[in-house]
């Protein structure tokens, strides 16, 4: 105990860079836009930005700010009980911005902003309509706060006109209070989630779960099975690094072959997909999954 765990083979991976990574990368400067992909050190980076095998780009987009009201134990994202005013033009630069990447998927998603009265919903909700009237073909991911379980400021994003709605329930409930911001919790999340299903249905739900905080096989499947009965459409499930000293430290790596199995068992379970690996971060590869899905 106190010792840190090796990094096990599988988790030692070069990272592959495409064409478009360097021209996402300058224009990415040149507009002031901060990406969750850069600022986590994301390892598929690469592979996102740059379309791989599949000629299709995806990237993370934080809106709001890098600097969140909330300070889960987990995540490097500075933390500021008020952070700086929204900048009122970013929904439409932001819009701009990513039409003209020629971008196929894009993930908006955005610190917590609890000091602002509906969270940032409405500024998160132009961004997409925005965006959606510039290329009504990309897909549109938003991956949001818990609004402090706000339900009115979940459904103006959910009815913005995006195609995915994503919130991270990030552990099994029994280690929820030990991972993430007190402010946080598995019921509001649900809540969260069910909502968004529950005023849009054709609009894909979907979260993540981080593995290798000391979880065991026996919550993992009862966290699956509560998100599934609940109506959540799409799980992904990765394995959680320890971004700096002073966060969480990893309990275990958990083998490749265990996230096989759970992504069986969540197909088993009847999620729309389940992607589960190491290396899966809840943006990964989300185009090429969706082009299997009805909406498509
Ligand atoms: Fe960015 Fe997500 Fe891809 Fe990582 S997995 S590079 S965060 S889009
Ligand atoms: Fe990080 Fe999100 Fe938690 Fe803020 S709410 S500290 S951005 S995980």
């Amino acid at each position: 105990k106190g010792e840190r765990l090796r990094l096990p083979p599988w988790l030692k991976t070069e990272i592959p860079i495409g064409k478009n990574y360097n021209q996402l990368k300058n224009t990415l400067r040149e507009l002031n836009l901060h990406t969750v992909c850069e600022e986590a050190r994301c390892p598929n980076i690469g592979e996102c930005w740059g379309g791989g095998e599949y000629a299709t780009a995806t990237a993370t987009i934080m809106l709001m700010g890098d600097t969140c009201t909330r300070g889960c134990r987990f995540c490097s994202v500075k933390t500021a009980r008020k952070p700086p005013p929204l900048d009122p033009d970013e929904p439409y630069n932001t819009a701009k911005a990513i039409a003209a990447w020629g971008l196929d998927y894009v993930v908006l998603t955005s610190v917590d902003r609890d000091d602002l009265a509906d969270g940032g919903a409405e500024h998160f909700a132009k961004t997409v309509s925005n965006l959606k009237e510039r290329n009504s073909t990309i897909l549109v991911e938003c991956l949001t706060p818990d609004f402090r379980g706000d339900l009115s400021a979940v459904e103006k994003i959910a009815l913005s006109g995006l195609d995915v709605y994503a919130h991270n329930v990030e552990t099994v409930r029994e280690l929820q209070r030990y991972v993430r911001d007190p402010r946080a919790n598995f019921d509001q999340s649900l809540s969260v989630l069910r909502h968004a299903k529950k005023v849009k249905p054709s609009v894909l739900t979907k979260t993540s779960i981080m593995l290798g905080l000391g979880e065991t096989d026996a919550q993992v499947h009862s966290t699956m099975k509560e998100l599934r009965d609940s109506g959540v459409d799409c799980l992904t499930l990765g394995q959680y690094m320890q971004p700096t000293k002073r966060h969480l430290k990893v309990e275990e790596y958990v083998t490749p072959e265990k996230f096989v199995y759970w992504e069986k068992m969540g197909q088993e379970m009847g999620f729309v997909y389940t992607a589960s690996g190491p290396l899966v971060r809840s943006s990964y590869k989300r185009r090429q999954k969706l082009s299997k899905v009805s909406f498509i």
